[in-house]
């Protein structure tokens, strides 16, 4: 049994608040439950309530009533308060990233190097990545980097360059927003922008990147549990983000054989909570390169939307995560295998010449979500 959390809608004064959290308590005491006023006072007043845990079946009935209220915003039924990562007038379950569609049965490869590096090393790479699978180019131009004395990425010039890449090929960039005060340069050149496991909760580059309104790649922290995962998804389309994928990135753990223990079974899991996609990065999330292949074909298995996946033109020479890098002709062998397993899983490889969509595209229309 979870509890029902209950969001308040946004009005001018605390008093107002308060007046429609003791509707509430009012409301839900008719079904026996009971309600844990809104903490805190005037404008920092909280705009949620907590009612006491009930079954599923009470919950619906309870939650259909008080989101006739009108002083209530939406509600939500589990352990944590999470309103919008499974409302599909609030975020999309499957989405169209220019060759990629994530969900609805759809897996999509994201790849690239782990770094921007130069113009003349990407543009001719990302075109032979889409011929070997990739649907959308992912690479750093701020790159979050454990030791300050390491290649710390290209900067506003990495920027660029993705942008000329995006003209040439038309490719979807998928590149990481570092600093709140990058978000509007970032989201200029980024048809989806990366938010990365060290930065998965926080809190204030979360809203910045929310309210670009772009896809969020939302990579999972590298200590993080799947309710914090969620949360901070929430956080994103509490912001506004309604196209937000979730990447699982691996976790810490005690075994220096591999950079990351690679968690699959969130996959399955997260599916159990939202129904936001979920795409794997085996890279970072095995940290090398001869494990790569065997587990995108375990993720696509287990019922990944996506592949998050680093490819250089010449490995041993990336400037950045050069030891989980796979060549082209690797990255091409370990794509080979997914088509099948889809297949056999009911679910299908969207390649840039296989070209079938699911419904909705992104667009910066967002008169899909009344919402906002
Ligand atoms: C990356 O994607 O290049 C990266 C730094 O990954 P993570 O945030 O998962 O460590
Ligand atoms: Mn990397």
């Amino acid at each position: 049994m979870h509890p029902v959390h209950v969001l308040l809608a946004e009005v001018a004064d605390a008093k107002s608040l308060r007046k429609a959290a003791e509707v509430v308590r009012a409301r839900a005491e008719e079904w026996g439950l009971r309600a844990q006023l809104p903490r805190g006072a005037g404008a920092a007043m909280d705009r949620t309530l907590v009612l006491s845990a009930c079954e599923g079946e009470t919950a619906v009935k309870v939650m259909r009533a008080l989101s006739e209220l009108s002083g209530v915003e939406a509600t939500s039924h589990g352990r944590e308060p999470l309103f919008w990562v499974n409302n599909p007038e609030a975020t999309e379950e499957s989405f169209t990233l220019g060759d990629a569609h994530f969900g609805k049965g759809n897996t999509s490869i994201v790849a690239g190097p782990c770094s921007v590096e130069s113009f003349d090393q990407l543009l001719p790479f990302a075109q032979q990545l889409r011929e070997a699978g990739a649907t959308a180019l992912r690479a750093g131009a701020y790159k979050p980097r454990t030791s300050p004395y390491h290649f710390p990425g290209l900067g506003e010039a990495g920027l660029e360059i993705l942008a000329e890449v995006h003209r040439q090929t038309g490719l979807a960039i998928v590149t990481e927003l570092l600093r709140p005060e990058d978000t509007e340069r970032v989201a200029l050149v980024a048809q989806m922008i990366q938010i990365g496991s060290r930065n998965m909760a926080n809190t204030a580059l979360l809203r910045e990147a929310g309210q670009t309104g772009r896809p969020i790649l939302l990579k999972r922290g590298m200590a993080a549990t799947i309710s914090e995962f969620l949360q901070a998804a929430e956080a994103l389309a509490d912001a506004g983000a309604s196209h937000i994928l979730l990447c699982e990135r691996g976790l810490r753990h005690f075994d220096g054989e591999t950079r990351n223990l690679l968690d699959l079974g969130s996959v399955p899991l997260l599916k159990t909570r939202t129904h936001l996609p979920v795409v794997v990065d085996p890279s970072h999330g095995l940290g090398r390169a001869d494990l790569i292949a065997p587990m995108m074909a375990a993720a696509v298995a287990a019922g990944a939307d996506g592949l998050l996946v680093e490819v250089h033109p010449q490995p041993s020479a990336s400037v950045s995560d050069a030891a989980q890098a796979l060549s082209l002709s690797e990255f091409a062998q370990a794509v080979h295998p997914l088509a099948p397993i889809l297949k056999a899983v009911g679910r299908r490889l969207v390649t840039a010449s296989s070209g079938i969509s699911t419904p909705t595209a992104f667009s910066d229309d967002s008169s899909t979500h009344p919402r906002r």
